[in-house]
């Protein structure tokens, strides 16, 4: 389920050409499911390394810390931001 909200918080980021009905079905796994929160794109500024991440989750280079993300490739916090439906 979390990947279909991961997918479909990089197409609203990416195009408001989104269809209504997949933002519709990621927000309402989203309220069925409040303790996901909500998805974060998170980048580095130095690799230029990409992910959708939710907040407890670590993927690729990225580590999740208390607030925000560490890419460990470049060992610099990256750059973060809240996806909302
Ligand atoms: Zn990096």
């Amino acid at each position: 389920m979390r990947q279909i909200v991961r997918l479909t918080a990089g197409k609203v980021l990416r195009s408001d050409l989104l269809i209504a009905d997949e933002k519709e079905v990621a927000a309402r796994i989203l309220r069925d499911n409040p303790h996901f929160g909500n998805p974060h794109v998170v980048l580095c500024n130095w690799c230029h390394e990409t992910q959708t991440l939710f907040r407890d989750e670590s993927d690729g280079p990225f580590a999740a810390m208390a607030h925000g993300w560490w890419c460990k490739s470049c060992d610099v916090r990256a750059a973060s931001q809240e996806v909302k439906f």
